[in-house]
């Protein structure tokens, strides 16, 4: 780019007239920094000094020339660091800013990076292009804020790297004006949004285009040639909110959610390649008002159901208040392909208010394989405003729609582009284009940053210590990001508490005889911040913990925490937890979010307090306290409560929290509480295969959006039957409660 500039100035008169004086200024300070942006005139370069810029606010007013902008740039990409407090606003037109690095640390005001200096200077014709936000989080994953606002009109922000958003609000957001709203042109390409993980409450978007109050106007912002990688924040991955935007030729990557026409009309969806490999929640594109076009997209092994399904077409609410559902009319649906996706949804959400399902419709030319037969497609209200034809599926034994579907066996192959195609040539206008290329990892951001890095240690991903009794302190300490301890047979007496501020596995050596652990401070393993602990094969102990309220054999640290912590235990014992009140196995605390909680392959024998004490947030917003609860063939005797889970609020933003717990006994438990287990506001729970005895009955409350909750096949002795409660829903029971045996 730089080399194109000077070549206009050696060509054009008047360029040449203009930027005879262009200078460079390098700046070292602030105070130089903004000296600098009052004397710039088109085609300067202000540079900024190598090195960390500590606490540096911004500000980048000035005003560049149609081709001969004012840039903002490092001395040397990827060596100027803004970290601590710093921000920068950019208000003017024709700016670039370029390789700048934000991390270690957050803004102290409003987003990183706002298009606009103050209220009413909004950027135009700007550039911020080779930049990277890693983990430039607020403290507090509560506290709201974006990394980048877009303002005013055809902006751009391009090559640029995003990643490890962990607390509220946008990564990216086009924010429109009111009144009037204008329409933006701004374009997002050749960007990589690595991985956000997910926030535990609404406000985990990776894009958002507008509000619902200037929805129905147009944007026409363009979103291309990006990758999303592992963006898990919440249900939106893009989240449309006005009309007339391209999201087109991107490649959605294991990640968590959907691209959401949520508001506004004229979208158009193209292009794009969904790759979910069998993860959970992958998602696709879902639509909901007028005019929407979704062409030539490539989904595979996309999991997602309901409003995350490959395709979901929503129903909509009759004269629908701005923030709620327009009717979708007038979609137009055509070649894409849906390989191994899980489900397909039309008319999804319908219910008395999203009465109204899709109208003036099309649904052509695409192409639906799966390995099963089981038929994807689902309809949940009439769809006979669709209009189906010349769509190919693959053999179903009972396909949900007659019409405009030939049913055929289909064999496919992957073609040089990574995807997959029909071999039969009779079917090359159906489905996805062969010319589809998935943008490829270097092609996005930039060379001179890892793409990725945030992401977590796995388990056992590190080497393996051996421990004896009396080390295991030390070895704790001094263990590595996914190291294992493995510890010989002995008994283990520690003296404070452990601190796990790294992925880390504690197992036993000898699954005959396991290691005996055994406490005497109020906490056994705290978790910090990038904490991440699997325990198995070991036998933890309580006898010598205090004989006072609130023990806790793993808890975190007080205070709020960004990187989602993870509890792993199999194989594993805990036994003498009675002797005091209140003593639980795994306790929570606010603004923190354990992505998961597995148990398989354990006992609990005594246990004054909660298996999983997750109920520490409170309010409406939507906060909570653990993503996935799985626990599996274990056993929990004389135990105050199993699990207690807690989410405020009614917005469908996320898919937590999750509760699953299969082939398990529960004896002589939850009695006290009057629960042996407590679930509120939990979106998916099954509870399969158990057997209760002598215990409390299982308390359900339903609240947010539509929860599915399956209790069947356990047997209940000498236990009440699950007590299911709908907080605000008017209906017939929506758990499924089926096979269960209660005596
Ligand atoms: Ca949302």
């Amino acid at each position: 780019m730089r080399k194109g500039r000077r070549l206009l100035v050696f060509t054009g008169f008047a360029l040449l007239a203009t930027s005879a004086a262009a200078r460079d200024r390098l700046v070292h300070d602030p105070a130089e920094f903004s000296r600098a942006v009052d004397a710039a005139r088109p085609g300067d370069d202000i540079i900024l000094a190598d090195g960390v810029w500590r606490d540096f606010q911004a500000k980048f007013q000035a005003q560049g020339a149609p081709d001969n902008p004012i840039t903002l740039r490092a001395q040397t990409e990827g060596k100027v660091i803004l970290s601590g407090e710093s921000n920068l606003r950019i208000g003017g037109d024709h700016l670039v800013v370029s390789g700048l690095v934000f991390r270690d640390g957050h803004s102290p005001n409003g987003p990183v990076i706002a298009f606009r200096g103050g209220d009413d200077e909004a950027a135009s014709h700007s550039r911020v292009t080779r930049v990277v936000i890693d983990r430039f989080n607020q403290p507090d994953r509560r506290h709201e804020d974006h990394w980048v606002e877009l303002y005013g009109q055809y902006n751009r922000v391009d090559h640029s790297q995003f990643e490890g958003k962990s607390n509220a609000g946008v990564t990216l957001a086009v924010i429109r004006r009111a009144e009037p709203p204008i329409v933006n042109h701004h374009r997002i390409d050749h960007n990589y949004f690595g991985p956000r993980p997910p926030l535990g409450s609404n406000g985990g978007e990776t894009i958002r285009i507008g509000t619902s109050e200037q929805s129905r106007s147009d944007s026409a912002t363009i979103v291309e040639n990006n990758i999303f990688d592992r963006c898990d924040g919440e249900v939106e991955i893009v989240s449309v909110k006005s009309g007339a935007n391209i999201v087109r030729n991107n490649l959605i990557l294991d990640s968590q959610g959907s691209v959401v026409l949520r508001h506004g009309n004229g979208n158009l969806v193209e292009g794009n390649v969904f790759l979910g490999h069998g993860k959970p929640h992958t998602g696709g594109i879902r639509v909901i008002n007028a005019g929407q076009t979704v062409r030539g997209n490539y989904l595979e092994s996309v999991t997602g159901t309901g409003f995350v399904s490959a395709l979901a077409v929503m129903n909509g609410v009759p004269n629908s208040p701005i923030n709620r559902y327009d009717q979708v009319v007038g979609a137009e649906i055509e070649n894409n392909s849906f390989i191994n996706a899980r489900r397909i949804t039309l008319g999804a959400g319908a219910d008395a208010e999203r009465s109204l399902p899709p109208k003036d419709s099309r649904f052509e030319r695409n192409l639906i394989v799966d390995d099963g037969g089981k038929g994807i497609i689902r309809t949940d209200a009439d769809v006979g405003g669709i209009a189906f034809a010349g769509n190919v599926q693959s053999a179903v034994a009972a396909p949900a729609i007659g019409q405009g579907f030939v049913r055929r066996p289909v064999k496919l192959e992957r073609a040089a582009n990574g995807l997959l195609y029909p071999t039969d040539p009779a079917l090359a206008k159906v489905g996805a284009p062969r010319t589809l290329r998935p943008i490829g990892k270097d092609e996005v951001g930039v060379p001179w940053y890892p793409k990725g890095a945030s992401a977590r240690a796995a388990f056992g991903s590190g080497k393996t210590v051996t421990v004896a009794p009396g080390g295991l302190a030390g070895a704790v300490t001094q263990a590595k990001d996914g190291d294992t301890l493995a510890l010989a047979t002995g008994d283990y007496l520690v003296s404070a508490p452990l601190a796990i501020d790294r992925t880390l596995t504690i197992t036993g050596v000898d699954k005959a005889a396991r290691p005996v652990i055994r406490f005497t401070a109020p906490t056994l393993f705290r978790i910090a911040e990038g904490g991440r602990l699997r325990l198995s094969g070991v036998t933890i102990a309580g006898d010598r913990a205090p004989k006072a309220t609130g023990n806790a054999v793993i808890r975190t640290a007080p205070g709020p925490m960004l990187a989602n912590y993870a509890v792993e235990i199999a194989d594993s014992r805990f036994t003498a937890m009675d002797g005091a009140p209140g003593f639980d196995l795994i306790a929570t605390a606010p603004s923190q979010l354990a992505g998961h909680i597995a148990i398989t392959g354990s006992d609990v024998d005594g246990l004054s307090g909660k298996v999983i004490a997750a109920h520490s947030e409170t309010g409406d917003k939507g906060w909570y306290n653990v993503e996935r609860v799985a626990i599996g063939d274990s056993r929990f005797r004389e135990v105050g409560q199993i699990a207690d889970i807690f989410r405020g609020g009614r917005d469908e933003s996320t898919f937590g929290p999750q509760f699953r717990m299969t082939g398990s006994t529960v004896a002589n438990s939850g009695t006290a509480a009057g629960a042996s287990i407590s679930l509120s506001g939990v979106q998916v729970a099954e509870i399969a295969d158990n057997i209760f005895t002598d215990s409390a009955p299982i308390r359900v409350t339903h609240s947010v959006g539509t929860p599915r909750t399956r209790i069947v096949d356990n047997r209940f002795s000498n236990t009440p039957a699950p007590v299911i409660r709908e907080l605000y829903y008017r209906g017939p029971q929506r758990a499924e409660l089926a096979g269960n045996v209660v005596r």
